[in-house]
């Protein structure tokens, strides 16, 4: 009796199964990937964003093209996916609670409502016992006169809508802060001092329904204007101590959230050593594209089997990779005058280990996401030799 019980414990369950349909909200890359991986397993996608034009979208096998806040959208989303989730962070809260009154909506909405605020992100940082950066909240331009000045060099963050460094400002002072917050429009804003980095690194981790938790090792980050361009695989090589610090802080945040999903807690590495949070993202992340090759299993195909209420996979690296972000400029190399042409991609697919990733917009802007390259190779050395490579022909910065 007891053995027939436990056996009966063991069965896997599971929330939605292949042949039937997940939903995503939002229609950019993430969203595309979400889909490649999910179709590759057998689910149908329906894809909710109000572009007619999405890269998520257009290989959707259904794409609504509604407001996220569409009653008779969100009605037929609901009737159709078993599940549903987001691959941007701005899709509306009520959006997720309405939707969450018919169907599987994962992460849940007060999740995600808390990291779409800087301010409450912080608090919460604090909260789950997690170290971050001197701040102020900024709710009022009398919050900014009576702040502490030593935070000042400091930079002014919009609370909402920021990303790629847009919504913020450097600032030396005061009187600099006040400017740029009324620049914002007087929205709430969080002031951070500005600190000196020894390096970035995020944290990608992947929690099921269950509680269960898988990490992929962290990966080093550096920015340009704000923006990633390079991820590298293994980022606490140089500071072994740190990886399970991160992950332990990633895990606390993940489970006070009861957050279910792909979750990317980004980190700072200050001058003496510390780690600090600074932000977190309630979906894959831009520093993870690198699983997608050089993974047992990518973050996207993580992210359809937490949705699914499946078993999830085993997240280590099999191989060391780097993985380059391609922005509109790289079109745009060979002109000021803004003329589009084609990179060298059959150059870059010449070396051994490079894989091309686009993303199906069609318009070229700098400064947009227009694809990555994932370089993959035995170890660091190999990976960084055939990244430089493949930089050079791109004219990118390694
Ligand atoms: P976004 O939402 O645009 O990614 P972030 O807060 O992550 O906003 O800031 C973008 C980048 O700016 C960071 O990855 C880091 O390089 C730099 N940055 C942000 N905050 C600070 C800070 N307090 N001190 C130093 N550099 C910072
Ligand atoms: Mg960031």
């Amino acid at each position: 009796m007891n053995q027939a019980k436990s056996n009966h414990q063991e069965i896997p369950t599971a929330d939605a199964l292949p042949g039937q349909w997940l939903g995503m909200l939002g229609g950019g890359q993430l969203g595309r990937m979400f889909c490649h991986a999910a179709q590759q397993m057998g689910y149908k996608v329906a894809v909710l964003d109000p572009d007619t034009d999405s890269p998520a979208g257009s290989v959707a096998d259904w794409h609504l093209c509604a407001d996220y806040l569409d009653t008779e959208a969100l009605k037929q989303l609901a009737q159709k996916c078993k599940a549903v989730s987001i691959e941007f962070e701005n899709v509306p809260a009520e959006t997720l609670s309405r939707l969450a009154h018919d169907t599987l909506v994962r992460p849940h909405a007060a999740a995600v409502e808390i990291i779409q605020d800087r301010i409450r992100e912080k608090a919460f940082f604090i909260d789950a016992g997690v170290e971050v950066v001197p701040y102020c909240p900024i709710r009022s331009s009398a919050a900014l006169e009576q702040c502490d000045s030593a935070l000042f060099p400091a930079i002014l963050k919009a609370a909402r809508f920021g990303y790629d460094g847009k919504g913020q400002a450097r600032v030396a002072n005061k009187q600099e802060a006040l400017l740029a917050f009324r620049e914002f429009g007087e929205v709430d804003c969080v002031l951070e001092a500005e600190v000196a980095l020894a390096s970035e690194a995020s944290v990608i981790l992947v929690r099921s329904h269950e509680g269960d938790i898988t990490y992929y090792p962290a990966v080093e980050n550096r920015h340009k204007n704000g923006i990633l361009a390079i991820s590298i695989s293994d980022a606490f090589a140089k500071y072994p101590n740190l990886e399970h610090q991160a992950q332990k802080a990633a895990a606390a945040i993940a489970n006070k959230l009861d957050y279910v999903g792909v979750l990317c807690v980004e980190f700072f590495i200050l001058e003496d050593g510390r780690l600090v949070a600074n932000e977190m993202a309630p979906r894959p992340h831009n520093s993870g594209h690198y699983t997608l090759d050089a993974c047992e299993e990518s973050q996207f195909s993580q992210q359809v089997r937490a949705l699914a209420g499946l078993p999830l996979g085993a997240s280590y690296n099999k191989q060391a990779a780097v993985m380059l972000n391609l922005l509109g400029e790289t079109w745009l190399v060979k002109s000021d005058n803004d003329q589009v042409s084609t990179p060298a991609w059959e150059k870059i697919l010449a070396i051994p280990g490079v894989h091309l990733h686009l993303y199906g917009k069609s318009e070229v802007r700098k400064g947009r996401k227009m694809g990555h390259v994932n370089i993959v190779g035995d170890d660091a050395d190999q990976v960084y030799e055939r990244a430089s490579a493949v930089a050079k022909i791109l004219h990118l910065d390694l």
